[in-house]
């Protein structure tokens, strides 16, 4: 379906934020929206929480184009440790920093064009002590 929505020009994204002005409303115990103002966010352009650029990206109101087509890739990484007193959730934190370090060093793409659209990591423990 296309539908009229906002998104963002540079990425594609979805999740825009609006600057509005809100009240508490005691009854709901929740804000009220009072107005909605002209400063926009794209949230995937803003960056992570401790590094948010408000009014970051292109947010746009439209119809959004197609996404890319796109190609899910998965890596499966088995690990069979000698602990040698290390703890079995120490092992997984382990594991599931090299999914994140890989991500941050942009080895998820290397020097490809490819860009990542999304990546999460899985670690399971197969076999306990
Ligand atoms: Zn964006």
């Amino acid at each position: 379906m296309n539908q009229q929505t906002w998104y963002c020009a540079d990425c594609g994204g979805r999740e825009i934020h609006h600057d509005a002005a809100v009240k508490w409303n005691p009854a709901n115990q929740e804000y009220d929206v009072v107005t909605v103002h002209d400063g926009t966010t794209c949230t995937t352009c803003a960056g992570a929480p401790d590094n948010f650029k408000p009014y970051a990206g292109s947010p746009v109101f439209g119809i959004p184009p197609e996404p890319a087509d796109t190609v899910k890739v998965q890596l499966a990484l088995t690990v069979e440790y000698t602990p040698n007193g290390c703890s079995t959730e120490s092992l997984v934190e382990l594991l599931s920093g090299v999914a994140s370090s890989a991500a941050m060093a942009g080895q998820l793409t290397g020097e490809s064009p490819a860009e990542v659209a999304e990546w999460t990591s899985t670690v399971a423990v197969l076999q306990a002590q």
